[in-house]
């Protein structure tokens, strides 16, 4: 049964991972997901045909190039498509038909899009991070309904608040101590939605997303050093390690939880 539902999510993960790739590619040039209505070839305006808008499969037929003008399609097309399928493959794999499967996959798909976004542009747009809070808590009171136990959102929603609270603490803290702009709002914004959800999957599942976080970008920013590609100083974007941390909570959170509780003793 868990396979079957996770290869349903799979899919589904290829489809919305395809439909993904529309606001990484247009939010940060202002455009909508509506507008224009039908996607068209950045280099030469041909319209995509509908055989050539199969996740993954046309990207490989057409080795990643335009059929009209032969331009290279940006490798993030497939990237975004796989790296959605698999994690919500992963994602249902462990969670099954739990009432809070949905949230999980609307957190999971705008985790990928605030990656993407982020690594190409540095800037996370308010289009995702102002109505996701809004869509999550909706289905996640639905879930609630459901299960009739409170207690878990209840803390979510204080995390909603006390996670990015504590972020523009610090980077409050940074900016008067350095006079440099610590995290980004976009980061902040975003984790109004990420203190949501981390927050109702457990209070130690706030610590093992912290310690996710910062344990990814500190080995990130080691490589880069090491490779020569950064500067100790060089502004690497935030939002792909708080993405890193929060999967790695919805994932692993229970086995993670066990590490804390015994690391802390209780
Ligand atoms: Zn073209």
């Amino acid at each position: 049964m868990t396979v079957l539902i996770s290869i349903v999510a799979g899919v589904l993960g290829l489809t919305l991972g395809s439909f993904a790739n529309v606001p990484i590619a247009r939010w940060p040039q202002g455009g909508t997901v509506t507008q224009p209505s039908r996607s068209a070839c950045p280099a030469c305006g041909a319209a995509i045909r509908a055989r050539d808008n199969i996740p993954v499969i046309s990207w490989l037929a057409l080795r990643g190039r335009c059929r009209d003008c032969a331009a290279p399609i940006s490798p993030r097309y497939l990237v975004v498509e796989v790296a959605t399928g698999v994690l919500f493959a992963g994602v249902a794999a462990v969670w099954g038909l739990d009432p809070l499967l949905p949230a999980l996959l609307v957190f999971t798909w705008a985790l990928v899009v605030a990656t993407a976004i982020d690594l190409e542009h540095r800037i996370i747009p308010n289009r995702l991070t102002y109505p996701l809070p809004g869509v999550l808590l909706v289905l996640m009171v639905a879930a609630v309904a459901i299960d009739g136990d409170w207690t878990d959102l209840r803390r979510g929603l204080i995390a909603m608040v006390a996670v990015p609270g504590v972020m523009l603490a610090l980077s409050e803290t940074f900016r008067l101590l350095r006079g440099k702009v610590g995290i980004g709002m976009g980061d902040i914004k975003l984790a109004v939605s990420l203190g949501l959800v981390v927050g109702t999957l457990g209070g130690l599942h706030l610590v093992v997303f912290a310690y996710g976080t910062i344990i990814s970008a500190g080995l990130i920013a080691i490589v880069l050093v090491v490779a020569g590609r950064a500067t100790t100083a060089s502004r690497i974007p935030f939002g792909p390690y708080l993405a890193v941390g929060a999967m790695l909570t919805v994932l692993a959170g229970d086995p993670l939880t066990g590490v804390v509780r015994a690391w802390l003793g209780l």
